[in-house]
């Protein structure tokens, strides 16, 4: 079974997949992570982010960048955003992310596209939802937590202007598959999330 979980940053979509990978005990792709790598290569090789060559050149990355804990701090996700704007980025990391996506016995993976172009054929998908402000409240907790001193009104805005761009690009845009279940994290817990979550993938396999 392939199971899609799309939706915008600190939604909760990534918490929820690897909740999923686990319950169902299939292999986790956070696809996020590959657009991040990209941009951080890009920073390493002091290329420019919004030039389509410059962005290409650094989809070659070292694997190594995958395991680095720095690909999650927020000026990463802003350089992701950046780079994952370009479509011959986009095509760069796409088989990749197909291939793991139809490996035998399935697999969930986690996106902004993965209904839409990565497995328009997942049997599950999910896109996940919060408002800005609760996603926002959510992304600066966890960053104060790792020490960071970012304003809330700063992770707002960072998280508006991140949105804008994902969902007005021309490739790939942030948008429900037209099959997508709706999932709306703002008033629920983590763990009343992923509750909902099993309960939709169990709806859409009949079960
Ligand atoms: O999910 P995450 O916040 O790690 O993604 C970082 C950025 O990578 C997103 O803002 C988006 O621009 C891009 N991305 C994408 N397609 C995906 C996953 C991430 O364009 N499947």
């Amino acid at each position: 079974m392939i199971i899609a979980v799309d939706g915008p940053a600190a939604s909760g979509k990534g918490t929820i997949a690897k909740a999923l990978a686990r319950h169902y005990r299939l292999p986790h792709l956070d696809t996020g992570l590959l657009y991040r790598a990209v941009g951080a290569t890009v920073a390493r090789l002091e290329l420019d982010p919004t030039k389509e060559a410059d962005a290409v050149a650094a989809c070659d990355f070292d694997e190594l960048t995958l395991a680095d804990p720095a690909l999650r701090d927020d000026d990463m996700g802003k350089l992701a955003s950046i780079v994952s704007a370009h479509p011959l980025v986009r095509a760069a990391l796409l088989q990749r992310q197909k291939r793991f996506a139809h490996q035998e016995g399935g697999a969930v993976l986690d996106g902004r596209d993965i209904g839409t172009v990565i497995a328009p054929d997942a049997q599950a998908k999910l896109f996940v939802r919060a408002t800005p402000t609760i996603r926002a409240r959510r992304r600066h907790n966890e960053l104060l937590s790792r020490g960071s001193t970012a304003s809330f009104d700063q992770v707002l805005g960072d998280i508006r202007a991140r949105d804008q761009r994902d969902s007005s690009r021309a490739a790939a845009p942030l948008v429900p598959a037209s099959d997508a279940a709706l999932l709306d994290t703002s008033f629920l817990s983590i763990e009343a999330s992923i509750e909902k979550a099993i309960a939709l993938v169990e709806a859409r396999r009949g079960g």
